[in-house]
């Protein structure tokens, strides 16, 4: 296996940084960035003009069931702007207004790895010429990292912080068929441990509340996402967004987002059974509050996370105090006294 891309940048493990000792209940990506980085430092979104291969007919038309596939065209992509000019136009905004000095380039909408290598090196070169840019967050599907691929992320993660942040979603083949993904688990593993083997540093991005998923499937998805060998985890509620198949399970009454509550006990859920030392880089979905059909309380992100800290304090648990207990009864759900309660 590859160097561990952390310990490359002098981080030798997560007890390092003492996020339990210092009274955090999980590893959040700002205390992790603020440490490694020494200060404030920001994700930002740019946009590559990157397309899917599940929505331009290469995989599938359709794209998968919850992304508004129109968001591809090109009068709906974010700006006309070079990466260096959304790059230098954040860093100003960021500078001015929150007192930010370091960037980490979010190549976010769409698959960005999806293009030759020699292209995906001059944009993901040009995002690191930028001076507050200190790393880069690559977001891409598992079957769009070819060998050549993965060689260039390996190279970069030599010269910088870099995370290739890959969507699985479940672990479970008939969800990601019935949301039309385009790839299995199976795929996704692969692609994680290829990445790993490279040493390149891995966050994966998880969603519940997806259609026909069980609360016990979404915790084994946690649980097998915990043994993989990555660095990250984002998690995400599925939300129902304009102009989407969603949209229309929604419509027709067939499809009924997690409630606040249920989503806020499921990550925790999750949280105490994902290692100490995988960053936890989102609690819950981001949306234009344009798109949103639903849930409401979407809109709320703040409130989320808030009412995901208080409920781990309610219950004195953190972030891996099951991860170490195996596999979930069939019905071992956190409403159960639980053993690490009382550590
Ligand atoms: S893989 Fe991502 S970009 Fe492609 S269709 Fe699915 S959600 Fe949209």
């Amino acid at each position: 296996m590859g160097t561990n891309p952390d310990k490359r940048l002098g981080i030798n493990s997560a007890s390092s940084y003492n996020w339990r000792q210092l009274g955090y209940r999980y590893y959040s990506l700002s205390f992790y960035l603020n440490r490694i980085f020494g200060g404030k430092t920001w994700k930002v979104s740019v946009d590559g003009g990157f397309h899917c291969p599940n929505a331009d007919g290469t995989i599938s038309h359709a794209g998968c069931l919850f992304c508004n596939i129109l968001s591809f065209s090109p009068s709906r992509r974010r700006s006309g702007l070079t990466i260096r000019e959304q790059l230098l136009q954040a860093a100003t905004h960021l500078r001015e207004r929150r007192g930010i000095q370091k960037i980490i380039a979010y190549f976010q909408p769409g698959t960005n790895t999806y293009g030759p290598p020699d292209k995906l090196e001059r944009l993901y070169r040009e995002a690191l010429s930028v001076p507050d840019v200190v790393g880069l967050a690559i977001g891409t599907r598992p079957d769009c990292l070819s060998e050549e691929v993965v060689k260039l992320l390996a190279t970069l993660s030599q010269e910088t912080w870099l995370t290739v942040e890959i969507g699985v979603q479940s672990s479970h083949n008939a969800t990601l068929r019935r949301i039309n993904r385009g790839h299995s688990w199976e795929d996704a593993v692969n692609a994680i441990q290829r990445c790993a083997n490279e040493g390149i540093r891995v966050t994966v991005h998880l969603m519940f509340g997806l259609p026909g998923e069980t609360y016990q499937q979404m915790l084994e998805t946690a649980e097998k996402v915990a043994e993989l060998p990555i660095h990250g985890v984002k998690i995400h509620n599925l939300y129902v967004a304009k102009d989407t198949g969603l949209a229309k399970l929604y419509e027709a009454g067939q499809y009924e987002p997690l409630s606040q509550d249920v989503y806020v006990n499921m990550v925790c859920d999750a949280l105490e059974r994902l290692p100490p030392h995988i960053v936890i880089e989102r609690l819950t979905a981001e949306t234009d509050p344009g798109y949103l059909i639903a849930p409401d309380w979407c809109r709320r992100k703040g409130e989320t996370i808030s009412l995901i800290g208080k409920q781990l304090e309610l219950r004195n648990t953190y972030q891996g105090c099951r991860f170490s207990e195996g596999p979930t009864q069939p019905d071992g759900l956190s409403s159960s006294p639980n053993k690490c309660g009382s550590t």
